[in-house]
C-alpha cells in the first residue's frame, strides 16, 4: 500500500471541479489490492474521504480532515460476458468507451465528463444527455463489491432487497432503519435513494462516498446502436426552443425517438462562439439532439422523420447543423462538453467557488421553471449561463458574480431554490449534495426526513467517519 503525507503530494487530492478551497488531510492511502484496503480500514479510526477522479462539482471528494483513500490502482477492466462487464472503481468512462469500441456493446449513461471514474459515477449516480431515454447510472449497475468504513465487506447484487438485513463478510448483519421518507420519482441525485422495493445496491449508488467504498462494479451494457441521427438546432428565441421540446414529448416514439435533448441559452452560445465561430449570428438558443438508430437501414427514414418534424417547428432550419459523419458527432459532443468546461475554467481563473444550480422539476412545471429562470436572472446585472438537460426538466443555472456581487448571487439562488421546492422539485438532479448543497438539501427534505437519512448513515457507519461533511 502506498502512503503519502507530504503536503505537495496531498494537494491535488484536495481539489475537484467545484473550486472549493477548504480541504485538508493528513495522508493519502493508495491500496494496491482490496485486501490491503480491508486491513487498513480494520485498524483505522480517522475520518476517511474516498477520492475518485476529481471531476465532481460539489466538493464531495474534498476531505475536511483525516485520510484520503484513493483507489487509483484498482483499475482493471474485465472481458465482456453476456452483455455485462466488471470494472475497477478507478476506470474512467473514456477508458470503458475505448474498450467497448471494438465490441457490439455500448454503455448508455454518458455524463459529459469522460474523465470521471466509475467509483465517482456510482457514488454520485451520474447521468448525462442520454439519460433522457436510457436512464441514469443506477439503471446500468448490476452488482458492486463494497467495503464498509470498519473493513467489513459484501457483494451488493440486484435482487438483495433493502427490506431484508444485509449480510457482511464476518457473518454480521445490518438492517435498514424504518424510513418514512421517499425519494422523488423523477430525476434526482439529492440524498440517499429510498424507494419501495429498492435493493441495497440502490442505496449505495448515489450515497456520495458516505456509506461504503465501492471496489468492483458490474455494469449492464446494451447492443450498440447502428448509428445516431444528431444535430444542433438553432432558434431565434429561447421560447421557440422550449416549445419544440414540449412538442417532441407529444410526438409518438415510432416517429422520432431522441435519447438526448440538451439546451444552450443565449449566453452559452455567446461563450461558445469563441470556439465555434460558425454559430449563426441571429441564434439565441440551441438544442443538441441525438436519436439512436437500431439498424442502419432505418437511418434515412429516421432522418426524414426528423426533417419533417423540424420543418413544422420554429427552428432556424437552414442554419442548423446535422451530423453527416462520426467526426461531426464527436464535434457536437465537444460542443456540449465545452460549456461546463469553459465555466469551470473561468471559475478557477477568478478563484470563484462554483455557484450554480442543478435542480429539476416535475414535467408539469417545465415552462414555469424556464420562465422563472429568465425573469429572476434578467432582473439583475449578474452574469449567468443556463444550459443542460431540457428533456429532463433539469437545467444548470451558473451564476458568475464579480467578487462584489456574491451576496446578490446568493439571494438570486435562494429565490430560485424557494420556488423550485414549492413545485416539489429537487435541489440536485445530477451532481449530488456534497459539501455545497447541504443547506438547501435540508430545506428540501425537512427535519424528519433528514434524521431518518442520518439513521441510515449511522446503521452503516456508526462512527460517522466516511465522507464526513457530505450530505449532512
Ligand atoms: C466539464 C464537466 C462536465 C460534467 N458533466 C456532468 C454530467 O453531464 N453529468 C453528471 O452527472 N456529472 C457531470 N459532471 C460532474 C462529475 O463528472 C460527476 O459527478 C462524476 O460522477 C464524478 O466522478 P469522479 O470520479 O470525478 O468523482 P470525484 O469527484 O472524485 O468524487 C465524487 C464522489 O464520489 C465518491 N467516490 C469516488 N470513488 C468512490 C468509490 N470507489 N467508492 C465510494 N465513493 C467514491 C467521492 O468520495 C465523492 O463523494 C461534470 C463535471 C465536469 C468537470
Amino acid at each position: 500500500m502506498i502512503r503519502k503525507s507530504d503536503p505537495q503530494t496531498i494537494a491535488p487530492y484536495l481539489k475537484d471541479a467545484s473550486n472549493y478551497a477548504e480541504g485538508s488531510a493528513e495522508e493519502v492511502i493508495i491500496p494496491e489490492s482490496i485486501d490491503e484496503l480491508i486491513i487498513f480500514l480494520g485498524g483505522n479510526n480517522r475520518p476517511i474521504t474516498v477520492a475518485g477522479a476529481g471531476t465532481g462539482v460539489t466538493a464531495s471528494r474534498i476531505p475536511q480532515s483525516g485520510v484520503i483513500v484513493s483507489l487509483e490502482r484498482i483499475d482493471s477492466i474485465d472481458e465482456i460476458e453476456g452483455g455485462t462487464i466488471d470494472v475497477g472503481p478507478a476506470v474512467t468512462l473514456a477508458q470503458l468507451n475505448k474498450c467497448l469500441e471494438s465490441s457490439p456493446y455500448f454503455y448508455p449513461p454518458n455524463p459529459t465528463e469522460t474523465l470521471a471514474s466509475f467509483g465517482g459515477m456510482l457514488a454520485t449516480n451520474a447521468s448525462g444527455p442520454r439519460s433522457y431515454k436510457y436512464g441514469v447510472t443506477r439503471d446500468f449497475v448490476l452488482e458492486a463489491d463494497v467495503v464498509l468504513a470498519d473493513g467489513r465487506a459484501t457483494v451488493l447484487r440486484r435482487g438483495i432487497p433493502a427490506e431484508k438485513p444485509l449480510r457482511l463478510s464476518d457473518g454480521s448483519e445490518i438492517s435498514l432503519p424504518e424510513v418514512s421518507y421517499t425519494s422523488p420519482a423523477y430525476k434526482n441525485a439529492a440524498g440517499y435513494y429510498v424507494r419501495p422495493g429498492m435493493d441495497w445496491l440502490d442505496l449505495f449508488i448515489g450515497s456520495e462516498g458516505t456509506l461504503g467504498i465501492l471496489t468492483r462494479i458490474r455494469l449492464k451494457l446494451l447492443p450498440r446502436p447502428a448509428g445516431f441521427i444528431s444535430g444542433i438546432l438553432f432558434f431565434d428565441t429561447e421560447d421557440s426552443c422550449w416549445s419544440l421540446v414540449e412538442m417532441v414529448r407529444r410526438v409518438p416514439r415510432e416517429q422520432i425517438d431522441p435519447c438526448s435533448l440538451e439546451y444552450f441559452d443565449r449566453r452559452s452560445l455567446n461563450r461558445l462562439r469563441k470556439k465555434f465561430n460558425n454559430i449563426p449570428e441571429r441564434a439565441n438558443a440551441a438544442l443538441f439532439f441525438e436519436n439512436d438508430v437500431g439498424r442502419m437501414e432505418d437511418y434515412d427514414s429516421g432522418l426524414e422523420a426528423w426533417f419533417e418534424f423540424l420543418s413544422r417547428e420554429g427552428v432556424l432550419f437552414d442554419d442548423s447543423w446535422f451530423a453527416q459523419s462520426a467526426s461531426d458527432l464527436n464535434r457536437f459532443y465537444e460542443f456540449r462538453h465545452e460549456i461546463p468546461a469553459m465555466l469551470n475554467e473561468e471559475n478557477s481563473r477568478f478563484g470563484r467557488v462554483k455557484m450554480g444550480t442543478d435542480m429539476a422539476v416535475p414535467e408539469e412545471q417545465f415552462i414555469a421553471m424556464m420562465k422563472l429562470y429568465r425573469a429572476e436572472l434578467e432582473a439583475g446585472d449578474l452574469d449567468y449561463v443556463v444550459f443542460g438537460h431540457l428533456g429532463d426538466n433539469h437545467l444548470h443555472v451558473n451564476l458568475l458574480p464579480d467578487s462584489n456581487q456574491i451576496q446578490q448571487a446568493e439571494v438570486v439562488c435562494k429565490r430560485l431554490v424557494g420556488k423550485i421546492l414549492e413545485w416539489q422539485g429537487t435541489v440536485s438532479a445530477e451532481h449530488g449534495v456534497g459539501k455545497l448543497k447541504k443547506k438547501i438539501f435540508a430545506e428540501m427534505v425537512g427535519d424528519t426526513a433528514l434524521s431518518e437519512l442520518k439513521a441510515i448513515k449511522m446503521a452503516l457507519d456508526p462512527r460517522m467517519i466516511l465522507g464526513r461533511g457530505n450530505i449532512f
